[in-house]
């Protein structure tokens, strides 16, 4: 068996990170100060406690939080301080590439245009990777309750950033938020716009409602995604497994976020392992880690305790994690070399 601070200090990869849910308590008080923003709390110690989602936070106070950190996500400035901020916190986690993730959709309301809001986020990255050598690329989110053509909107101006190519940049589109009251088809012309495009597909699915199963299925027929983020009731489902391992799917586990949003009773339901020994490849990942307290070392961690796994099959795990992940070839060939360098000789 592994322990917690073996496991931090790991080199690690993260794909399903948002941005939003990321910002640490510090820096959302901070920037409140500064941008003379009201709080509903009077210091950092109880900002901490009113921001942290538990498994007793309902759907009502989970939008409240998101609003607070939304509402400083407006500006050029807070826009990039967000996203440099997250690249040194991921430098912190010994995390050597991250693919974090927002929905531009919600920063427009200063007036700031979907290009705009894009364009700071990736400034901010890039300055991160100046300063700490961790490679971020973006993924960006379609919001489900959306209507259609606002989707549309932002893919064509996620598609603007074709030419954009250096490290650092637009991977893919994702599909997120209410998943239980919209399903995926929805935003099909959305997805449309980006085959044959630059642009990679990934979805939120399987995660919430009574669709589940379905979702998943849409979301890899129909909307043709190369990675599947949750995908909790895939394991039930023979068939669709061959289909995801044949297609070359990538899951986009989140253990944590889906036990503290009571998808799953215990980590143990997502049943990993089978994955793990079926070859189909996956990565674990933290979701929302600064709103749920938590990062990418606690969900390896109880991974590994579920499963008695340790650095063997974490290893392995890491590496299929790279080569999921949206990066080029070149960056998951210097990915490898580096993570290999950094793993512990046993
Ligand atoms: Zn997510």
């Amino acid at each position: 068996m592994i322990t917690f601070n073996q496991i931090k200090k790991l080199p690690k990869i993260e794909l399903h990170r948002h941005l939003d849910g990321a910002v640490q308590p510090k820096l959302i008080f901070d920037l409140a100060q500064k941008n003379k923003i009201d709080l509903p709390v009077s210091n950092l110690k109880e900002l901490k406690k009113y921001y942290q989602i538990t498994k007793q936070t309902s759907a009502a106070e989970f939008v409240q939080k998101f609003d607070l950190v939304i509402s400083l996500m407006q500006t050029p400035e807070n826009l990039q301080t967000i996203a440099y901020e997250q690249v040194l916190n991921l430098k912190k986690e010994n995390i050597l590439y991250a693919e974090l993730r927002f929905a531009p959709h919600y920063h427009d309301q200063k007036g700031l245009t979907y290009i705009q809001v894009i364009k700071n986020v990736l400034l901010g990255f890039r300055k991160g990777y100046q300063k700490t050598g961790v490679l971020t690329n973006l993924i960006i989110c379609l919001v489900r309750e959306a209507k259609p053509e606002l989707g549309e909107k932002v893919v064509k101006a996620a598609l603007e950033f074709k030419n954009d190519q250096g490290p650092v940049r637009v991977v893919a589109i994702d599909l997120a938020c209410d998943e239980a009251n919209y399903p995926p088809e929805r935003h099909l012309s959305a997805y449309k716009l980006t085959f044959n495009s630059y642009l990679k597909r990934t979805a939120h699915a399987g995660e919430f409602g009574q669709q589940r199963l379905k979702n998943i299925k849409t979301v890899i027929n129909v909307l043709r995604a190369d990675r599947l983020g949750h995908a909790i009731p895939l394991v039930t489902d023979q068939e669709l497994m061959d289909l995801v391992k044949k297609k070359n799917i990538g899951i986009e586990f989140n253990p944590l976020s889906n036990l503290i949003c009571h998808n799953i009773e215990t980590i143990n339901d997502l049943q990993i392992d089978k994955y793990f020994h079926q070859g189909i490849r996956f990565s674990i990942n933290s979701d929302d880690p600064a709103m749920m307290f938590t990062s990418l070392s606690d969900n390896l961690d109880q991974v590994c305790q579920a499963y008695s796994w340790g650095l063997k099959e974490l290893k392995i795990i890491t590496l299929n994690t790279i080569d999921i992940s949206f990066a080029s070839t070149l960056e998951k060939k210097n990915l490898k070399q580096t993570f290999l360098k950094k793993w512990p000789r046993n």
